[in-house]
């Protein structure tokens, strides 16, 4: 079974990329990046939009951004991905962990209180799995009362909508993420976006002082397009995508580096994003609405699975459009530990987000049980996959 990236690609966004690799020229031309913010903009909603190489940068630019200093506290849920704490720890600020509740993932509003103090400046809302967080709207006027920033994380969430917005609009920053196992995917890449000029201005001085990533790199992300796409999608790929993927094994995309997972800052931090990753991401952006209406789809059939075996179903809060990145099911902890039974049963690969509270490293996280919990049994179900919706033909 192939690991579950690349869904959203499809032939054009092969094709886009070789002719990419062809013709480096115009790779970092400033004017095609221009035109996807625009166009990200537009269809999220937002006033402002800035293209980075990953969410984790477009977070130190939030970070930034927002003007929070070294010895300054965020609260952020205890089971997240590492590059998130690693984003704070970066610009000096300690990371203050709150519980999640088991309805939708997100941080449990009524434990957010306690955590509050005279240094807290900043609470990290998580919008995971593609549903919009249960305590949204309270955590965000809790956050008022006290005079405290609201950074939402919609990496795994792009396209959500909460009464009448897409999520990310609510805060004062939001994090986007293009990354290959996200709602569209540039292989690697987000979007640092606000509503508030005076953060924009902000974030375009960040901005403006970001380096590009090096020609190797990026030559290395427009190949894994192609990768991701024949590992995935290829007609072929099960006779193809294992030699491919070991003569390739030099030039696969590793989402978290060593260092990272040490919590050392890598040396090719902080970019921007160029034009030629920008457009693959104008490309993945005009499907966006197409995939997240499949996944809404095979939804449904995750639905009727947790009622037909008594599982509950995760929460689509009132007021919300959910667009399923993964469907999240808690399980028996042995289904998670062994998800094999999944394909046997029900011939798809399990996802196993988070594997631990800060994923995929041990660093302990204490008084969190919820998100304990979630560690254990949490697994979750994809949501794009051959056979049930006829993605290929797209
Ligand atoms: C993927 C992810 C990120 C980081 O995004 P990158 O583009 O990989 O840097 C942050 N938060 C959550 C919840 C994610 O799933």
């Amino acid at each position: 079974m192939p690991p579950l990236v690349g869904a959203t690609l499809d032939i054009d966004d092969v094709n886009l990329a070789n002719s990419l690799l062809r013709n480096d020229k115009d790779w970092f031309k400033a004017d095609i990046v221009k035109e996807y913010e625009a166009a990200f903009i537009k269809w999220n909603g937002s006033k402002y939009a800035f293209a980075f190489m990953g969410g984790r940068v477009a977070l130190s630019a939030c970070i930034y951004a927002l003007g929070l200093n070294p010895g300054d506290e965020v609260i952020l849920p205890g089971y997240t991905c590492v590059v998130v704490p690693n984003a704070f720890h970066f610009a000096g600020i300690n990371t203050i962990y709150s519980d999640i509740e088991l309805d939708t993932y997100g941080l449990d509003v009524s434990l957010v209180e306690g955590k509050i103090t005279p240094k807290t400046k900043a609470v990290f809302i998580q919008h995971l799995y593609g549903l919009v967080c249960r305590d949204y709207e309270k955590i965000v006027a809790l956050a008022k009362k006290y005079g405290l920033f609201v950074i939402e994380d919609c990496a795994q969430s792009a396209g959500a909508i909460f009464k009448d917005y897409k999520i990310g609009n609510l805060g004062d920053v939001a994090i986007y993420s293009t990354e290959h196992s996200k709602v569209i995917t540039t292989v690697q890449g987000g979007f640092a976006v606000t509503n508030k000029e005076e953060f924009a201005l902000r974030l375009k001085e960040h901005y403006d002082y970001a380096a590009y990533p090096d020609k190797r790199i990026v030559y290395n992300l427009l190949y894994n397009v192609i990768v991701d796409y024949l590992v995935q999608k290829d007609p072929l790929r099960w006779l193809k995508a294992e030699m491919f993927l070991f003569l390739n094994r030099d030039k696969i995309f590793d989402p978290i580096t060593k260092e990272e997972s040490c919590g050392v800052k890598p040396a090719h931090y902080g970019c921007k994003m160029p034009a030629c990753i920008a457009s693959i991401g104008l490309n993945q952006l005009k499907k966006i609405d197409y995939y997240n209406e499949r996944r809404r789809c095979t939804a449904k059939m995750w639905d009727k699975w947790c009622d037909d075996n008594m599982y509950k179903k995760p929460l689509v809060l009132a007021d919300s459009v959910p667009i399923f990145l993964r469907y999240p099911v808690l399980v028996e902890p042995e289904k998670k530990q062994n998800t094999s039974w999944a394909i046997k049963e029900l011939g798809v690969k399990l996802g196993s987000w988070f594997i631990s509270n800060i994923h995929p490293v041990n660093w302990k996280v204490a008084g969190c049980p919820n998100a304990d919990k979630a560690v254990k049994q949490c697994v979750n179900f994809p949501c794009l996959m051959k056979g049930y919706n006829d993605q290929e033909n797209h």
